[in-house]
């Protein structure tokens, strides 16, 4: 039987964190899942790896070799620097979600202009995102899926139309927070499903590019093909974070998480209140998995962080309430809504059969 006071003796990972479960030495299981998969990555074989891979894009597409989402956090400005180290042409593309911060703003310019880079600005007419998110705080109680949804449908629309055959990604679930469906999903299934009768055909249509089995099939067949760079290579913060301050003029935060969406701390503050643990405690737990974090520093960071989002639960009350237009009864049910039961059975089917292929891959969990 699980303690609720209990935590991953090894990552930060409560009892109450969605579909956890300890083994006998009470490590958790995220914690084996991430050394399944990422704890004997051979760093140098996958050096070899990426640069097969780059090698294979570089020049192939005209004009541009590559696309990058830039969003103006971390990762993406660092990865943005990567591919124009390695001499690859990226196209960079930014998704509105109508809540970039001042912040975000200043780092794409900073970037694009230092780097030297083309750029695209991804905006949706005036109602579509706030009657998304609202729509979803009301029926799944959380907002987040739509901008995830409209990120990835903006990449592979983008990446279509000026025929790039690569997407890269500064992001990663090794140095990110892993979640489960239970904690957070955006699939095009759970979209559609939440959206529901809402929204008419054309507008989910035109929002998700591609159904979820389409979406499975241009994966396997990397068409475009989806590359995570800390994957491939050692993605430490306290070393690149210095760097892109210096050399791209990138401000922002070592150990926070999404610097570049004003929405953040609100985000965060729903799922403190419905789950009793925030994002950034999964995100903390891989940067300790990953050796950049000390258990005890990722503790204190997580700690710090939610009791700040309970000192300013008035504020952040209005702050959701007024971007999403609801009462305090409506900020109330949402906090009470589950979002799990709009996940499809093909999500969990496709879930199901990805732990299964890990499984084999990377060996026995
Ligand atoms: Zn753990």
């Amino acid at each position: 039987m699980t303690d609720r006071n209990q935590r991953c003796t090894r990552c930060i990972l409560p009892a109450n964190y969605p579909a956890i479960s300890f083994d006998e030495t009470g490590v958790c299981s995220f914690c084996r899942k991430w050394e399944m998969k990422w704890r004997s990555l051979d760093f140098n074989r996958q050096e070899t790896l990426l640069e097969s891979i780059l090698s294979r894009y570089r020049g192939r597409s005209e004009p541009y070799d590559c696309l990058i989402g830039l969003s103006g956090g971390k990762d993406s400005c660092y990865a943005a620097y990567v591919l124009m180290k390695r001499n690859l042409h990226p196209l960079a593309c930014t998704f509105d979600n109508g809540f970039m911060t001042d912040r975000a703003l200043h780092n794409i310019s900073s970037t694009v202009k230092t780097l030297r880079m083309d750029h695209v600005f991804i905006h949706h007419h005036s109602r579509r995102l706030p009657d998304l998110y609202r729509h979803f705080m009301l029926t799944a109680g959380e907002f987040c899926s739509v901008c995830n949804v409209g990120i990835r449908a903006a990449l592979y629309r983008m990446a279509r139309s000026y025929g790039i055959d690569l997407i890269v990604s500064g992001h990663s679930i090794r140095t990110e927070a892993n979640s489960p469906g239970e904690f957070f999903t955006c699939s095009s299934g759970y979209f559609h499903n939440v959206a529901g009768n809402a929204f008419s055909h054309k507008t989910r249509k035109g929002f998700v590019h591609i159904n979820q089995i389409e979406r499975v099939i241009s994966h396997i067949q990397r068409s475009p093909h989806y590359l995570q760079l800390p994957s491939f290579m050692i993605w430490k913060e306290e070393e690149f974070i210095p760097l892109i301050e210096r050399e791209l003029n990138w401000q922002g935060l070592f150990g926070r998480q999404h610097t570049d969406c004003r929405m953040s701390d609100a985000k965060e503050y729903l799922k403190l209140k419905k789950f009793g643990v925030v994002e950034l405690t999964a995100k903390l737990s891989s940067l300790v998995r990953d050796g950049q974090l000390s258990r005890d520093e990722a503790l204190r960071l997580s700690r710090e962080y939610s009791d700040g989002l309970m000192e300013h639960e008035a504020e952040l009350r209005d702050q959701i309430r007024t971007e999403f237009d609801l009462t305090g009864e409506q900020l109330d049910r949402a906090i009470q809504t589950t979002h799990t039961r709009f996940i499809s059975r093909t999500d969990t089917a496709l879930s199901a059969l990805k732990s299964l292929y890990e499984r084999i891959r990377f060996g026995r969990c």
